[in-house]
């Protein structure tokens, strides 16, 4: 397929297919973005009736860390591009599909690898790219953990190598918290069960999320870096609760963020969107994370930019023209499922949609936990806070209730 060039028809022989590894409600937004554009797309998750399952043109149902499940699946379906949406992928399936030209992987085979695994994705940031870190080091014993908290010091925060989102995660203030640590961590661990991560408590002013768009530049054809403006967001537990954009910054401490995101995804290569986390404390800014792909934060870009994050992901990884602007100041605010329960229902969406310049999103996951996020209130206002406002008063009108 000659990306960039020519679009097919979906279902027909000239279609352009991409296949979603992952189909929650960020892969959800991108088949969306997708489809219009024309493209013949294909939803892959492990449990039936993902968001992404329900707006693709078909669905798979599969244990994606099986490299041979994975590899026999693409063989079938013969996408032109795979877009990874989670980190708990068989990743050397993935190189191999790539090294053997069968399809693109999205943002490209090693990044999947380098950002799956904690280690790979700092060792590269501070040990190759001299990028600021916090201090770290590993550890894959009890022993190892304890050396590595006595060189770090307190506070300092443990999560296990294989994770994201908060999870096994803990902040350590005395040795009375290693134990409870440890388990924790080896407990909340994905695979690899044991290897942590010790790292020095960054005490930020505030922390963003720099979406960052590698994507060819229509004048010269080669590919150009593009940047959102930066995301501020609250954290709770690990898990985004709200997050806005523009957040205000000095232009030192933004011009060094973006230094930062162009080393890192320049790095990892390829085409697409990827979310680069940021400490920043004044003019000091600090690398912490990046996702190759959308973020969550981001899904305030549904309202806040003329192409959401999602709109951007689609152009970049076809190789189509970004544009990165801004619409209004905007925000979002997560919706809970607030109750353990199969097809939940929703009430309130009324009120909610009735908040100025706001809107919502269900994801439509047939399975509601009470923290499970089930949906997003998005708003935009004359500024942030007013955006803020709108989108948390959107999002706690809507009342996950009982379906049955
Ligand atoms: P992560 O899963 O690494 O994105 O961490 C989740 C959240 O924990 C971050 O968004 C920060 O709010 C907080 N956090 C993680 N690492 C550190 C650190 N080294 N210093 C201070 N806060 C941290």
């Amino acid at each position: 397929m000659q990306i960039g060039q020519r679009i097919g028809t979906p279902l027909a022989p000239s279609a352009t297919r991409v296949m979603l590894l992952g189909a929650g409600e960020l892969g959800k937004e991108v088949i969306i973005a997708l489809q219009r554009l024309g493209v013949e797309t294909i939803a892959v998750d492990r449990y039936p009736n993902a968001p992404g399952h329900q707006v693709a043109h078909r669905s798979h149902v599969i244990d994606m860390t099986d490299p041979v499940a994975l590899a026999e699946l693409v063989r079938s379906e013969r996408p032109h591009l795979i877009l990874p949406e989670i980190e708990a992928i068989a990743t050397e399936a993935l190189a191999d599909i790539e090294a053997a030209g069968v399809a693109e992987v999205i943002p490209t085979a090693r990044a999947t690898q380098l950002t799956m695994n904690r280690e790979g994705i700092r060792r590269l940031a501070s040990e190759t790219l001299g990028l600021p870190t916090s201090e770290y080091a590993f550890a894959q014993s009890y022993d190892d953990f304890k050396a590595a908290i006595a060189r770090i010091g307190y506070p300092c925060v443990v999560k296990p190598v294989m994770s994201s989102s908060g999870k096994g995660q803990s902040v350590l203030k005395s040795d009375a918290d290693i134990d409870a640590a440890w388990q924790h961590a080896t407990a909340g661990a994905r695979v690899n069960m044991g290897r942590v991560i010790v790292e020095g408590f960054v005490r930020f002013d505030y922390e963003i999320t720099l979406l960052t768009v590698r994507a060819v530049d229509p004048a010269t054809g080669s590919i150009e870096t593009y940047f959102c403006e930066p995301i501020g967001h609250v954290q709770a537990g690990g898990d985004y609760v709200e997050s806005w954009q523009p957040h205000p910054m000095p232009d030192l401490a933004l011009e060094r963020s973006r230094e930062i995101a162009r080393k890192v995804t320049g790095a990892l290569g390829g085409r697409g969107v990827f979310g680069v986390e940021l400490f920043v404390r004044g003019d000091d800014v600090w690398f912490s994370e990046v996702s190759p792909r959308p973020h969550d934060t981001g899904l305030v870009t549904l309202h806040s930019q003329r192409l959401s994050e999602f709109e951007l992901h689609a152009r970049a990884v076809l190789g189509l023209p970004v544009d990165t602007s801004l619409a209004a100041p905007g925000a979002s605010a997560v919706i809970y499922g607030g109750l353990d329960e199969a097809g939940v229902a929703f009430e309130g969406v009324r009120e909610a949609l009735a908040v100025p310049a706001a809107d919502v999103r269900l994801f439509g996951k047939p399975e509601s936990f009470k923290k499970r996020r089930m949906g997003v209130a998005v708003a935009t206002g004359a500024d942030i806070d007013e955006a803020r406002t709108r989108a948390k008063a959107a999002a706690a009108a809507v009342r996950p209730v009982s379906g049955r």
